[in-house]
Formats: C-alpha cells, structure tokens, sequence
C-alpha cells in the first residue's frame, strides 16, 4: 500500500511522489536539496541532502538537535527542559512542496515537518500546529483560504550600515524602475515555484516594495510565504543588495507589514461561510463570531503574529499598521479590516485582514493563533464590538474604552505576558510549543533590553 497523504483537493501517493521529485532534480541539474523549516523565532533554517541518497531522505528525513526550537534569532539557546543538548528529531519533507530555487545555484527547497525519532508530529513544530487548527476548523465544515501579503524594504550594506535603495514614494513609478530589475526575477522565480503574483507596487517607505500573492488553503498559504521569503531574499541578493523583512527597519520609514488575508469556505470550498448577502458588510455571523474571537484574543495573539521586539516599533498610531483592538470595514488603522468585496463578485471575494501581523512571525504559528481564536470566537458565539469607521486614534479615550478600543500591546514583553495569561491560545499550540516559544522570545527581550537601538535594527534587518 502506498501512503497516501490528503493535501485538501488531491490524494497524493507519496512513494510516487519521491521518485518524481528525485527525477525532476536530476532534470534539473540539482546539487542539492534544501530541507527547510522555520523556527521558533520566525527564521528559515534547513540542512541539505546531496543527491546520493535523497530518495532516503525525502522519505526518513534528516536529523536534528532537539535545541533548535530552543534557538533565538541570535542565536542563543533559551534554557528548555528537553530542549538542550541531549536528543534529536528527524525533519521529514512533504513532498507536495519541492520547488527549484533558481536564486541559488544547483538548488532545490522541500519543506519539512519535524517528527520525533518514532515518526509522530513533534509537539513543538509549528507547522504540526497549524495542521491541527486546520483539522480543528474542518471538523466545523470550515477550511481556511489565507493569504500573506508582504511588504519588504531592499538595502544595500556598507559595513554595519543598511540604507534603504531609494528615496522614492508611495506607489511610485520612480521606485518600480530603481526596484525593476530585483522585481522582474522575483516574480520569474515565484511564478516558477507555483506561486500567482496578484499585484506589485513600491510602498510608501524609502526602498520598500509590496509584491502580493494569490490565496491558498491556509497550509500551502503559510508554505508559500516561507518560499517567498526565500525567494525575495535570495534573488536580492543576487543583485547585491539584502532585502528585508524586518517590521521597523529604519525608525523614520513606514513599516513593513504582513498583512494576513483569510475567509472559511465549506469542505468542498463551493460556499464562502463569511458572506452573508443580508449582513453588515455582507459578514456571516460566523464571521462576526471569528473577528470577536481575534478581537478577544488579540492582546496575547499579537505574541504570535508581531513576534518579534522590532514589531512592536511597527504597530504606532497613524502609521496604517493598527494599533488599536478595532475592527471596520476598510478601516486600515483597525486591526481587523474587512476589505472590501469585488464588485459584482461578493460571495467569492468578501474576506477579512490582519493587519497586526509581520513577516517576523512563524507563519504556520500566526495561522494557528488566528485559526484558534476564531474558532473560540465561534464556539463561544462572541459579537464584536461595533465596527469603527474613523481612524480609531481620533477617537477619545473614553469613546474608545466604550468599544474595547484598547491600545494594542506597545512591546513584545506585554505580548507574551498577555500570551502567558490566554489559556485559550497556550492550550491551542501545547504545552511543548507554547514553553518552547515563551522562552525563545524572553530570551530574545532580554539580550535586545541589554544591546543599543542599532543593534535591534541592524539585527532584525539581516535575520528577516
Ligand atoms: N506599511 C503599513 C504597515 O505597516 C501598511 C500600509 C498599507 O498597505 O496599508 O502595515
Ligand atoms: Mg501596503
């Protein structure tokens, strides 16, 4: 019997699908095969198979120190039970995801799930975390479409100065033209790797750039963006220059968000269970009860969606990055913004955004956080406060403590205090990965309270 896996539309017969991928690397001159995985702390780590043997691997996977998902962005291991230098878990491909990566030589990328020694999920792999919302949600007929939609700022390095490439402005034909000849191949490789690149503009901040992708099942969505992330790095690279993920690279220039994109569909994905033709801003209840949930759980479900120190200098009043714990239709300084629907295509088209989110986050953790907030939205049948349509910073303290308006958290330290105390979101990830991501990012608020400002930016321009 072959093993068969279910990838929400197809069955795949996995042995088949090893050997084609070994075929299609031979095909493709490969040298070696990337197995990657993000971490903790939001960094794409991996080891690489040669082709002798991949066929072995790609089935039994390659080891690694249980420490890794102890590890900081700084490379620092966080003091975990379990997580220290004795033991190791094996990164095993889904095959469904092989790419070739033409921004590096003779390469490939497979994305892994981590499994313990014996082949079960590891409890502290993100990725096994969203799966497990992914299944949670589908038990309510609800299968998550998700997209990411990244903005990133491109530099150049002088010693341990990054300065953004231009100082052009908002939706500029003079960025795209600096921008043009990094964007040209990006769009070439990710259409390459399967991904449909929707829109392309320069965005408001010196150097920075938003390159937006088509929808996914909430799985491939959260792939894709590490794909992406790979690919606008490695490809800017290329040309010389680094390009950055980073939520706040330069104080003085608009941040770079992720905002992530979703709506719940029915198991066959025929019916969009967030429209509802007679509802405010044509939202189901269903709907409702999901944005209340995120509403709800947001203070603690920032630790997992702004996860990293630098995020926090992101999310200001005024910046169209949210800072406040409101919803509306449209409204880009809510944290919740129902987009707009497609004219003419509403059933099809209505989905909600967060914008309280950057590429600094695990995306399969974000996901999962999102998905598990919701849900409890649902079952808990939550109504949001009412939707705001004002920039919710004009508003006076005592019209937004009505709404529930609070101040999102300012810091990542309040996040994960907000985190420590959400018992709905540590139940969600586990005891494993919820401890094994506390101490990352307590590690993390630590070494960056004891380092200078530049330290902090120069850090997080390089690592995301
Ligand atoms: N750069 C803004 C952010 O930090 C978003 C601007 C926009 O696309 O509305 O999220
Ligand atoms: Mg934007």
């Amino acid at each position: 019997m072959p093993t068969t896996l279910t990838d929400r539309t197809t069955t795949v017969d996995l042995d088949a699908r090893r050997s084609e991928i070994v075929a299609q690397a031979e095909a493709a001159g490969l040298r070696l095969v990337r197995f990657l995985y993000c971490d903790n702390d939001g960094i794409i780590r991996g080891k690489s198979s040669g082709m002798s043997g991949l066929i072995d691997r790609l089935e039994s996977g390659i080891g690694l120190t249980v420490a890794m998902q102890a590890f900081t962005m700084l490379d620092h291991l966080a003091s975990v039970d379990g997580m220290g230098p004795v033991g190791e878990i094996r990164l095993v491909p889904d095959p469904t995801t092989f790419t070739v990566a033409p921004y590096a030589p003779h390469t490939g990328t497979v994305l892994v799930d981590m499994q313990t020694l014996d082949g079960k999920p590891y409890a502290a792999d993100g990725r096994a975390f969203l799966k497990r919302m992914i299944a949670r949600a589908a038990e309510r007929d609800l299968a998550l479409l998700a997209a990411f939609e990244p903005e990133w700022s491109l530099a150049t390095r002088n010693g341990d100065q990054f300065s953004p490439i231009d100082e052009s402005g908002c939706f500029t034909s003079t960025g795209m033209n600096v921008a043009a000849p990094v964007i040209d191949e990006v769009v070439a490789v990710l259409e390459s790797q399967g991904m449909t690149v929707e829109q392309y503009y320069a965005e408001l901040g010196w150097g920075q750039q938003e390159l937006s992708i088509r929808h996914a099942p909430a799985l491939q969505a959260a792939d894709h963006h590490i794909l992406y992330r790979e690919t606008v790095r490695g490809v800017a690279l290329k040309h010389g220059l680094y390009a950055s993920f980073a939520p706040k690279p330069w104080g003085d220039q608009a941040g770079n968000g992720c905002h992530l994109h979703f709506s719940a569909w029915n198991r066959d994905r025929t019916v969009n269970r967030f429209y509802e033709a007679d509802g405010e801003f044509n939202l189901s209840m269903l709907a409702r009860s999901f944005i209340a949930g995120i509403l709800d759980h947001l203070p603690a479900l920032v630790a997992l969606t702004c996860a990293s120190v630098n995020s926090y200098r992101r999310l200001q009043p005024q910046m169209w990055a949210s800072a406040y714990r409101a919803w509306g239709p449209d409204n880009r300084e809510g944290a919740v913004r129902v987009a707009s629907p497609l004219k003419g295509h509403e059933a099809e088209s209505t989905n909600l955004e967060l914008k309280s989110s950057d590429s600094s986050a695990n995306p399969y953790i974000a996901l999962g956080g999102i998905i598990a907030a919701g849900l409890d939205g649902i079952e808990r049948q939550l109504e949001p406060p009412p939707a705001v349509t004002v920039d919710p910073h004009t508003l006076s303290d005592a019209e937004r403590k009505e709404i529930g308006a609070d101040r999102l958290p300012t810091s990542l330290k309040e996040a994960i205090r907000n985190l420590k105390g959400d018992d709905t979101l540590l139940k969600a990830m586990g005891e494993r990965l919820a401890t094994s991501y506390i101490a990352v990012k307590e590690l993390d608020i630590e070494a960056f309270a004891s380092a200078d400002d530049a330290f902090e930016f120069r850090q997080h321009i390089y690592k995301f």
